[in-house]
């Protein structure tokens, strides 16, 4: 159903509310095409460039070699992090002299052999995840939700079983059933942490391998630039899929952030029976953590719409981050107080405050632009219905927003949060990953690697963001430039 009130066209020379699917606006010439039955109609240009920004184009992440450095790179700054985090009190270590280069190489290699190697138990856990995850998102009652029209197949739209916040709300009862009942204490996950860590890089590694080759053997491989390392780690198939579960949509969702929340609720687990109380610092990550991955589970219907599900392939940037990445890395200042004595890191009441605001203040802004776009471009396409989930914040839905019509056919969204800034959401989601590193304040630089990399994560994704856009809409990209003219903050940025 149209959300009520319909939207309206900004453009300054045509401000009147249509009717879309009696009265679609053609764009450009008479030679658009309505595709789907839906409110969107691409027109042969449109058409034409989607169909050039589906092959190979530029080299992204610095090409090869940077493709390279990063698949090698990753894994190492990760045991190295968490070595500094777990055994020196969340400092940075590094050789103390020449003389002492091979010597540091070798009591980290030593910490990685006794503290990270995978086990059959630590194997046993990560993978009863994702069976368990996997199982949820087959069997679990889900909303349906049709996303995009995607160009490579025709544009024809795929059906997504959004049954994450069924997931989620079982998977906290087998947590808490498995914690309660003694059968697997969830502290565990933090005293095994080095070795999960492995086992989830070899899942990551053993999965996007199997996605390449298996994706290339059935010949469906998409916008591929022809050298090996860049194409597995960009990845061969956009849509993959085992019956109703869109697989990239399933890890995006159901690994990274239900692990990271287990991590945080093991965390607090462990500093209870340490201390005997929850410092209101590891009490903030659980709240953080638990708002994520509550709202990627209760707005999942709104996740076809982004960037990663329709334009992203299934490669080993995403499987890696998914897999390994996002829960073993933005999790640091719950694994610093894990092992550190809560003294290190106590704040003033006031600041407790302070913290706790502007994360709930960044949580909402994130919600609800998310929201706002997704939601837009569902009623723009004739697929929006209200779906109640836990917690709908105002201004979640936009009442006839305000959009470019562009000559391609897609609309762009200028009302709401989106009036601001081209990128809201980016902004506010910083924030929020900027106070999972205050919570510690300055007991140790390293939780403050996630607000860093995360910050050259959007400004790199927002780049190239953008440059395909401008490929995509030309001169009415411009034109939203010059109406919406800051990319992160108003009158900064
Ligand atoms: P974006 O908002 O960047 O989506 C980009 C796409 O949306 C564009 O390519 C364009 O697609 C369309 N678009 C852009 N502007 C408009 C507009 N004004 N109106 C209508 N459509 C528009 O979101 P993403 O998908 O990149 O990210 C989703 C969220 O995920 C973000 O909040 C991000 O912070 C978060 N994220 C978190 C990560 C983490 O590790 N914590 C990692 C990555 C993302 P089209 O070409 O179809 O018009």
């Amino acid at each position: 159903m149209p959300h009520d009130g319909g939207p309206e066209k900004a453009n300054g020379d045509d401000a009147s509310s249509i009717r879309q699917r009696k009265n679609p606006i053609l764009s450009g010439d008479s030679k658009a095409l309505i595709v789907n039955e839906g409110h969107i109609v691409f027109s042969e240009h449109g058409r034409k460039m989607d169909k050039k920004l589906d092959s190979h184009q530029t080299w992204e992440f610095g090409g090869p070699t940077g493709v390279t450095a990063m698949i090698v790179g990753f894994p190492i700054l990760m045991y190295y992090l968490w070595i500094c985090l777990w055994f020196y009190n969340g400092q940075l270590v590094h050789p103390k002299s020449i003389d002492d280069i091979m010597p540091f190489f070798d009591r980290m290699w030593q910490h990685i052999k006794q503290d990270a190697a995978p086990t059959p138990y630590t194997f046993a856990i990560y993978t009863s995840l994702m069976a368990i995850q996997l199982l949820l998102a087959f069997i679990m009652p889900g909303y349906k939700q049709e996303g995009l029209p995607v160009p490579s197949l025709n544009y024809k739209t795929l059906t997504y079983n959004c049954n994450a916040l069924a997931s989620w709300y079982a998977t906290l009862a087998i947590a808490a059933g498995l914690h309660l009942s003694g059968v697997f204490r969830l502290t565990e996950i933090i005293d095994n942490f080095g070795s999960l860590m492995t086992v989830s890089m070899i899942w990551a590694n053993v999965v996007s391998t199997y996605m390449y080759v298996s994706t290339i053997a059935r010949g469906e491989q998409l916008r591929m630039s022809g050298n090996t390392i860049y194409d597995f780690f960009m990845g061969a198939c956009l849509n993959p899929r085992i019956g109703s579960v869109d697989l990239k949509m399933w890890a995006e969702v159901r690994i990274p952030w239900v692990l990271l929340f287990l991590i945080s609720i093991s965390g607090a687990c462990k500093q209870y029976e340490t201390y005997g109380y929850i410092t209101p610092n590891m009490a903030f990550m659980v709240l953080a953590t638990g708002l994520y991955i509550n709202a990627c589970a209760k707005g999942e219907e709104c996740i076809p719409q982004t960037w990663d599900m329709f334009h992203e392939k299934w490669g080993w940037m995403i499987i890696f981050w998914n897999f390994s990445g996002v829960p073993f890395t933005y999790c640091y200042s719950i694994v610093y107080m894990a092992a550190n004595d809560p003294k290190k890191y106590e704040f003033s009441t006031p600041t407790y405050i302070a913290l706790y605001t502007t994360l709930l203040c960044a949580y909402y802004v994130f919600d609800s632009s998310m929201s706002q776009k997704s939601r837009f471009r569902m009623q723009m396409q004739g697929t929006y219905q209200y779906r109640w989930t836990f917690p709908q914040l105002p201004w979640g839905t936009l009442d006839n927003p305000q959009y470019i019509q562009t000559e391609h056919g897609n609309r762009l969204l200028i009302s709401g949060w989106w009036a601001f800034a081209r990128k809201p959401n980016y902004t506010a989601d910083w924030i929020q990953s900027l106070t999972w590193g205050l919570c510690i304040g300055a007991a140790s630089p390293i939780p403050y690697f996630y607000p860093l990399f995360f910050m050259a994560v959007l400004i790199h994704r927002c780049g190239r963001d953008f440059e395909r856009c401008e490929r995509k809409y030309g001169k009415d990209w411009d034109k939203y430039c010059s109406i919406v003219k800051w990319r992160f903050i108003p009158g900064i940025y």
